[in-house]
């Protein structure tokens, strides 16, 4: 399933990603796109972890999150609101931290660092691309 972020509106982006499952079942969509690897032993056979959308391998039981690896790994705020905050950065959209964290009802402090990690990322992918506008899909896998 390919959505282009770059072609939705506000309203469709947030319908689309309006609960924490939606949005794990993306990132485990995009993560596990080339396949299942265990990050522990390599063993490619799994069945379904604890919890939503996370993968347990099947010989040493490691269960990992669909967050690991990904732009949104270690985040402490509901990922839908953390999918609209990237959002909104994709898109650059002229939106200053106030404004998001008031939208949000999130701390300014936390909306400002998830930005900076996004920027980051923005950045780093950027130098070995094209000038071009990056889109959200691009960004939450990180390269191993
Ligand atoms: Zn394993």
């Amino acid at each position: 399933m390919f959505i282009p972020f770059k072609q939705m509106t506000k309203e469709e982006f947030q319908a689309t990603f309006s609960t924490e499952e939606k949005c794990l079942e993306f990132l485990a969509e995009q993560k596990w796109q080339k396949g299942y690897v265990c990050k522990k032993c390599g063993h490619t056979n799994y069945c379904k972890g604890k919890h939503p959308f996370s993968r347990r391998c099947t010989k040493c039981k490691h269960d990992e999150s669909a967050k690991v690896d990904t732009l949104f790994e270690g985040c402490r705020f509901p990922l839908p609101k953390a999918f609209y905050i990237a959002f909104l950065v994709c898109n650059a959209k002229k939106i200053s931290i106030h404004e998001i964290s008031e939208e949000l009802n999130l701390r300014q402090m936390t909306c400002w660092s998830f930005k900076k990690k996004l920027h980051e990322c923005i950045m780093q992918k950027q130098d070995i691309s094209s000038q071009q506008k990056i889109d959200l899909q691009e960004l939450i896998v990180r390269e191993m």
